[in-house]
């Protein structure tokens, strides 16, 4: 039997087509389709989860590698994603995931939070990683596991582009205990070409979680004559200094071809480069990755 999961974060309108209210992109979808994303679907005037318990990638991670330098160092997390995202970056180093969807015998799948959670405890996990894919899309999934993880006495872990809409993030965030967001790039151009979406949210989110007190660590994706320019950086530096701090810990990584994206791999030494600016300005925590 197959179980369907109701959404939250949505509103009918006058058709049978439904407004995904989850995330900026605030999808009109028409009934018998799935918006953006392709794991909401719209069923009789009915917008339905199709992640919702029904995890593709399960594995027991070092906390490091979400990447977290200072929340729970040394730690094993409990790790997790779905199918789907809300971005569509060219870049995508996870398309197998971001750009899948559920054929029609994995929605006979059913993993119920409980079982997500005693599967963490089995594996002496102190922490669930919401990650992989884009942790918004299953949302709902999302916030059930969450809650009885802390129940259990168990932290959640949120790997996150920050696109999400202002009222699910009020509902999502106060249940995260630390987040790693991808910053992609440092320009509203950068956003609307390489990733179809728009900046701002993103920053909103940024603010948001650190006005919660949430730990924050945030991660850019470095990508040669994209987002290296030095100038750009520094002004994302003075953002970073105002807004969340300096002491936040900023990760740059390097990338390398993937999905729609042929430009070759990022060379270690536009990381130093990067990594010297942001130590010349103050920033304590600068963590490189994948070099
Ligand atoms: S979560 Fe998915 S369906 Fe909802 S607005 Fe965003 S992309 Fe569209
Ligand atoms: S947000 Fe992440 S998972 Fe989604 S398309 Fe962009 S790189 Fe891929």
């Amino acid at each position: 039997m197959t179980r369907l999961a109701t959404a939250k974060w949505w509103t009918s309108t006058e058709s049978t087509a439904v407004r995904c209210e989850l995330c900026p992109r605030h999808c009109i979808i028409p009934d018998g389709h799935c918006g953006y994303c392709a794991v909401r679907q719209n069923r009789g005037g009915e917008l339905f989860s199709l992640a919702y318990g029904r995890p593709v990638s399960l594995a027991i991670d070092p906390i490091e590698k979400k990447p977290l330098a200072q929340f729970l160092p040394g730690s094993k997390t409990f790790s997790f994603g779905t199918f789907g995202c809300n971005l569509g970056c060219v870049f995508c180093q996870n398309d197998s995931l971001s750009r899948g969807a559920y054929a029609d015998d994995e929605l006979e799948t059913w993993i119920p939070p409980e079982q997500i959670v005693e599967l963490a405890l089995q594996h002496h996990c102190p922490s669930i990683s919401y990650t992989y894919n884009e942790p918004t899309v299953f949302a709902e999934y999302l916030c059930d596991i969450a809650r009885l993880a802390h129940s259990a006495g168990m932290k959640n872990i949120l790997v996150s582009n920050g696109y999400i809409a202002d009222d699910a993030a009020d509902d999502l965030y106060p249940l995260i205990d630390a987040t790693n967001i991808d910053m992609k790039g440092f320009s509203q151009s950068f956003y609307d070409k390489m990733c179809q979406a728009s900046l701002d949210p993103v920053l909103h989110s940024l603010e948001k979680l650190r006005l919660l007190g949430v730990h924050l660590e945030v991660t850019t994706l470095v990508i040669p004559g994209k987002n290296d320019d030095l100038e750009e950086i520094s002004t994302w530096l003075d953002w970073v200094d105002a807004l969340l701090g300096r002491e936040t810990p900023l990760h740059f990584s390097a990338y390398h071809p993937a999905y729609h994206c042929r430009i070759p791999r990022t060379p270690a030494t536009t990381l130093y480069a990067i990594r010297d600016l942001a130590i010349s300005r103050g920033f304590p925590n600068v963590f490189l990755g994948n070099i």
